[in-house]
Formats: C-alpha cells, sequence, structure tokens
C-alpha cells in the first residue's frame, strides 16, 4: 500500500538489502523478545499488572488537568519550576532561554525521546551550546550524526565494529590511541570521555519516564547512571517530558516500573532507577541549584478527546517494536521518524500530519504482536486502521488503491457476487501457476511479484475449504 517511489520505499529497500543493519536487527529484536518472555513467565501477576496499569492511565487520562495542576504545586513547593510548552517550538525557546539565563556553555543530555521530538539538540548547537549525550547509545549516534533507530536503544542499528571505527575518529584527538574491539573496552574508553563533560557541564537534560503528582518527582530508569550524573552534577537540571507522563502517587509508579524494564529489555528492574524531586537543599551534598520541568504538548491534548486517546497511554517500552515483523525487517531509520515501529506508526500522523507521514499506518501487516506486548494494552492495530480510515476519508489514499478498495467494500457487501469472483480468480491463478506451483508476475501486484514469486493457489477458495472441512466435521 505504498506509493510508488515514495523516499519511504525506497529506504526500506536499501534497509532490506543492508546486510550489517539485517545481522544487528537479528542479533538485538530476538533476544529482547525471548528475555521478555521469561520475565513475563516468571510473574504470575503480571496480566493483572498490565490492566492495573491501563486503567491508572485511563484515570489519570481522564483527569490530566487536574493531575497535572498537582503536579506542578507539588514542583513549586520542592523549590522547582514548572513551565508549559505547547509546541515543540515553544519548548525549545522555554530551554534555550534557562540555558542563557544560566550562562551555560556546555549541557549534557540524558536520554530522552521528546527532546528528539521537538529537535532539542540542533537548536541547542544552532544556539552555540556544546552538546553532549550521555546515554551510551545516544552518545554514538551523536558521533555519527544520525538519529536514535529505536526508541530504547537508539544504536540498535550499529555492530561493534562500526562503533569502533567511531571512537577511533573522535577519540584519538583526546589521546585515546588503542583500536578497540570489545565491548567492555569501549564502554571504559566512553565513561572516561563522558566523565570529563559532566564536570564541565552547566546544564543537565534528563526526560521523565513518569512524573509523581503526589510528591513533584520525576523519575528516570537507566542501565548506565548516566542520568544520574547528568541531572546531579550540572548547575541546573531541566526536564523535558510529555504532559501524558503524569501518574497520581509513587504506589502507582512502582506499578509501572514493575513492567516497563520487563516489557523493554526483559530486565526485572533496570539498574538505575532515579528520582528528582526539587533542586539541592542546604543540607544536600550535591544537586542541581535550580530544577526545571518543561511540559511538553505538541498535539498531545488534542489527542486527548479523540479516537487516539488511548496512545496517550504509551510508556515508552518498545516492546512494540521489538515484537513487529515490519521494524524488525527493516529498522528505526527506514520509517523516517523520530518515532519507528507501531508506536510511531501511530504517534508521528498524529504530530506530523496525516500526508507528511502517509506510508507509516500504511506499511503495517495488522498481525497484532505489538497489541498483545503492550503493557498498558494500547490497541495499536486498531489505531493504525482509524488512521488509514482518515487518510481514505481525506482523500490521501492514491487512486488505484482507493479503486481497489471500492471494488472490494462493493463485492463484500454482495456474498454471491464475492464468492463467484473469487471462485474465478482462484480458478484464474491456480490454471496460470499450476505448472510452476507460484506466478512470476500478476497484474497490478507488481510490489508483490517484483521481489518474490506469488505462490499458484491451490484450486479452492477459503470458503470452499472452510465449508468442506466444516461438512466433514461429525
Ligand atoms: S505502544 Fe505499548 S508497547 Fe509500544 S512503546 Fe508504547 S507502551 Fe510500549
Amino acid at each position: 500500500m505504498q506509493a510508488a517511489g515514495s523516499t519511504f520505499t525506497k529506504r526500506v529497500s536499501i534497509a532490506i538489502h543492508d546486510k550489517r543493519l539485517q545481522a544487528a536487527l537479528a542479533h538485538a529484536s530476538g533476544g529482547f523478545v525471548h528475555k521478555r518472555a521469561q520475565q513475563v513467565a516468571a510473574l504470575p501477576e503480571f496480566e493483572a499488572l498490565r490492566e492495573r496499569a491501563r486503567d491508572v492511565k485511563e484515570h489519570v487520562l481522564t483527569n490530566l488537568d487536574g493531575y497535572l495542576e498537582r503536579y506542578e504545586e507539588q514542583v513549586t513547593r520542592q523549590g522547582g519550576q514548572v513551565h508549559w510548552a505547547a509546541t515543540a517550538e515553544d519548548a525549545r525557546r522555554i530551554i534555550l532561554e534557562i540555558c542563557r539565563k544560566a550562562d551555560a556553555k556546555t549541557v549534557t543530555k540524558g536520554k530522552s525521546m521528546v527532546s528528539e521530538e521537538i529537535g532539542l539538540n540542533q537548536a541547542l548547537e544552532a544556539a552555540g551550546y556544546e552538546v553532549v549525550e550521555t546515554d551510551l547509545g545516544e552518545y554514538i549516534i551523536q558521533l555519527a550524526k544520525e538519529p536514535p533507530s529505536h526508541i530504547i536503544v537508539p544504536a540498535v542499528h550499529k555492530t561493534r565494529q562500526q562503533v569502533g571505527d567511531l571512537f577511533d575518529l573522535h577519540h584519538r584527538p583526546l589521546g585515546y590511541t588503542k583500536h578497540l574491539t570489545e565491548v567492555g573496552e569501549m564502554v571504559d574508553e566512553a565513561r572516561q570521555v563522558l566523565r570529563e563533560h559532566y564536570f564541565r557541564a552547566d546544564v543537565g537534560i534528563t526526560g521523565g519516564n513518569f512524573l509523581v503528582a503526589e510528591t513533584g518527582s520525576s523519575i528516570i530508569v537507566t542501565n548506565e547512571g548516566n542520568g544520574d550524573l547528568t541531572q546531579t552534577l550540572a548547575r541546573v537540571h531541566i526536564v523535558t517530558s510529555g504532559i501524558e507522563r503524569v501518574v497520581p502517587t509513587l504506589d502507582d509508579a512502582v506499578t509501572f516500573l514493575r513492567l516497563l524494564a520487563r516489557s523493554a529489555t526483559g530486565q526485572e528492574i533496570t539498574s538505575y532507577v532515579t528520582l528528582s524531586t526539587g533542586p539541592r537543599r542546604d543540607d544536600d551534598l550535591d544537586g542541581p541549584q535550580e530544577y526545571h520541568v518543561v511540559l511538553v504538548d505538541n498535539g498531545r491534548s488534542k489527542m486527548l478527546g479523540g479516537p487516539f486517546r488511548e496512545m496517550l497511554r504509551c510508556i515508552r517500552c518498545g516492546a512494540c517494536l521489538n515484537h513487529c515483523p515490519v521494524y524488525s525487517s527493516i529498522g528505526g531509520h527506514a520509517y523516517g521518524w523520530v518515532y519507528p515501529g507501531p508506536m510511531g506508526s501511530v504517534l508521528t500522523p498524529l504530530i506530523n500530519g496525516l500526508s507528511a507521514a502517509y506510508d507509516l499506518p500504511n506499511a503495517c501487516t495488522l498481525n497484532g504482536r505489538c497489541q498483545t506486548v503492550c503493557p498498558v494494552k494500547i490497541p495499536l492495530p486498531g489505531l493504525l486502521r482509524e488512521l488509514r480510515r482518515q487518510q481514505f476519508e481525506s482523500g490521501l489514499t492514491p487512486a488505484p488503491i482507493r479503486l481497489a478498495l471500492r471494488t472490494w467494500a462493493a463485492l463484500a457487501r454482495r456474498p454471491r457476487l464475492y464468492h463467484l469472483t473469487m471462485r474465478i480468480g482462484v480458478a484464474l491463478l491456480s490454471l496460470f501457476g499450476r505448472r510452476r506451483g507460484a506466478l512470476a508476475w500478476l497484474p497490478l501486484a507488481g510490489g508483490w511479484t517484483d521481489s518474490r514469486d506469488l505462490p499458484a493457489a491451490q484450486g479452492r477458495t477459503f470458503q470452499q475449504a472452510w465449508s468442506a472441512r466444516k461438512g466433514a466435521r461429525p
């Protein structure tokens, strides 16, 4: 269902022929799928947790204004400041202003998909700040000047060899001359390089996995401890988060924490779970002098009252990416936007427009694995179908596809005609493909037959086979 020759189609074609990318994807997502399955099997209440998480999120979305106000009150009471950003542009402007007032030169960053969404790095660099990503994956792709290809493992598409080459290029001028081939050595070297930046940083920017209305705390989860150093060593800590990330209480946050790491990386819990509540107090040994939270709307409140409201339950665990056969085949960059995979195929058209991201909802096979593993039970295939419907209604669907869908709909409303057409079609397909068992070419099906043969029909329609099977049952 892709527009022929679209840039999306070209990116997909490049990705599926990229052997290094295919090897990296097979290695990474297979591991996550297996580990998640083990964790789920070991936790009898996993399903009950999913239901509770879904209910808490729904309750929050129904009362979002109240919980956000409560959160702001608590942040203010703890000595911090909340900033409201209606758009990505507002968010960039607010953060640049905080950096300017802090007379900052260097900004360190923990992993934050919202900062990718609002294009923060580009804005900071254009304003002359030195920006250093401190999450190892983010650091690698920053060196490679690439966007993340996965929401929790941004450098999943990079092989060890590629990372070694990148470190050669960027670390040699800093005095690190050994070519590295082992992951442990690379982590050590990155740690040493990043340590210098932590101490020089004026502003530390992190995301917020959860914002607790009860206490005014923001919570981040990491496996490297980089978030802690980013937010405690800089003079100013800025949290960037979507407005939907608020949860009522610390107890509720624990429900989500129990689901997040299991769904994301197949861990019981991440190595670090860090709560920040305001700037440092007089008797604190460390911590930032200023604590800011930038709450980003950027289209979220519009989703709240519409058919895509359930997407606001997303906790960005990445399980839907790991289990998606399309993502596993093409990786994140082929999608062409910040959020890839099933969640990105829903979110991107909502943030950037149905037309701009036309291809994404149509690139899904609707197999449903994403919904099965989503820890907050988002009906992703249903939302993708709704996006397709809206694209169709808006006249964005290409004419040949509209014609095919209209024809199919007309037939589906007339069962006799439908069965007759199917029988004729199947008879023709089996006649032409009988000799080879497959068809190498079929009119209007070039998207399939260009790269593989279409298995020939076996002589009966599904309805005929089904009726025969039912009749054969006792
Ligand atoms: S849609 Fe569900 S599975 Fe996908 S990232 Fe969001 S919470 Fe995780």
